[in-house]
C-alpha cells in the first residue's frame, strides 16, 4: 500500500490528513516538530525533528514512504529546505503546500520587508507597536529601548530571554477582528507587525483596516525549487497522478 508523509503543523495539514484517512488505499503519516499545539490530527502521527536532512531522507527510505508532501507553515524554512534535500537524496517525489499570500485590498498601505531585523529598523522612533510572534522573532525589536511593544506569543518565553519593552500576551490569536481591535485600541497601538502568513485573513489584519493602522508585512522566504500548490484539491491530484498513474504511464 502506498505510503505519504505529510510535514505538519499547519491547519491545512490537519485538513489533508483528515481527507487521506478517509483513503483505504493509503497509508498515511503525519509528522509534527515536537512543539506543535494542534487539535488532534486524523490519522497516524509521528513527533519530533529528524536530526536534518539525512535522518528525514534515512527515515524516507528504510520506512518505505512514496511520497512527502510538505505542508508546513510558509515560515518554517529550514524544515522545506530540508524536505527538499532529503526528498531528492531518497528518491521520494514531494511537493510543498504553499497557502496564498494574505489579500491585498485597495487602500491597503503594507511596508513591505524581508525579515524582522528589517522591520523593527522600519518602525519610527518612539512608536507603539502590536508584534504577534515567535521567540527568535521578537529579538531584534528587545534591542529597540525606544518602542512600545504588545507581544502576543503561544509559548512562554524561556526564562531569562530579553524581551522588547512593553507588555506581553500569551495565547492564540482571535478570531474575530473586533476582539482584535479592542485589544489594539486599548493599548494606543500605531504599528502592527506581521508575517505575511497568507490564508484566511487574520483578525490583526482586519483589525488594523479597520483601526487605520500602519502594519509591517513580513514577506515569506522563498520555497524551495519544485512542484508546489496552493490548494488541498491540488495536493490531492498530485498524489493520485503520482501513486496511481493510469495502466500504462506508470
Ligand atoms: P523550521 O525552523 O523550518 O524547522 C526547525 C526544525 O524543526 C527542523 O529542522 C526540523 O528538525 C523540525 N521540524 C519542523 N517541522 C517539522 C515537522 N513537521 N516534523 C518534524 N520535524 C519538524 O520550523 P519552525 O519555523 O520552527 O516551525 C516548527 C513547526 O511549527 C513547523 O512544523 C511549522 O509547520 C509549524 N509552524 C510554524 C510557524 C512559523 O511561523 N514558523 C507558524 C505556525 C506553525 P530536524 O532538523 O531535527 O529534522
Amino acid at each position: 500500500m502506498p505510503k505519504v508523509m505529510i510535514l505538519g503543523g499547519t491547519a491545512e495539514a490537519g485538513e489533508l490528513a483528515a481527507r487521506l484517512a478517509g483513503d483505504k488505499r493509503l497509508d498515511t503519516v503525519t509528522s509534527l516538530a515536537g512543539l506543535t499545539r494542534l487539535p488532534n490530527v486524523a490519522g497516524h502521527v509521528r513527533r519530533g525533528g529528524f536530526g536534518g536532512p539525512d535522518g528525514l531522507a534515512q527515515m524516507l527510505r528504510e520506512e518505505g514512504y512514496d511520497a512527502l508532501v510538505d505542508a508546513t507553515h510558509p515560515f518554517a524554512a529550514q524544515i522545506a529546505r530540508h524536505a527538499a534535500e532529503a526528498a531528492e537524496a531518497a528518491g521520494v517525489p514531494r511537493i510543498k503546500l504553499m497557502r496564498p499570500a494574505f489579500e491585498r485590498r485597495p487602500g491597503d498601505a503594507f511596508l513591505e520587508v524581508s525579515d524582522m531585523a528589517e522591520a523593527a529598523a522600519a518602525i519610527p522612533q518612539g512608536a507603539r507597536v502590536f508584534l504577534a510572534a515567535g521567540r527568535r522573532e521578537i529579538r531584534p525589536f528587545a534591542e529597540r529601548a525606544d518602542l512600545w511593544c504588545l507581544v502576543r506569543m503561544l509559548e512562554p518565553p524561556v526564562p531569562g530571554e530579553k524581551l522588547p519593552a512593553g507588555e506581553l500576551v500569551l495565547g492564540l490569536p482571535p478570531s474575530e477582528a473586533e476582539e482584535e481591535a479592542a485589544l489594539l485600541t486599548k493599548h494606543g497601538i500605531g504599528w502592527i507587525v506581521s508575517k505575511d502568513s497568507g490564508g484566511r485573513a487574520s483578525a490583526k489584519i482586519e483589525a488594523a483596516r479597520r483601526l487605520g493602522l500602519k502594519v509591517v508585512l513580513v514577506k515569506r522566504p522563498e520555497p524551495p525549487p519544485g512542484p508546489q500548490a496552493a490548494q488541498l484539491e491540488a495536493i490531492l491530484a498530485w498524489l493520485e497522478a503520482t501513486l496511481f498513474p493510469p495502466a500504462g504511464q506508470g
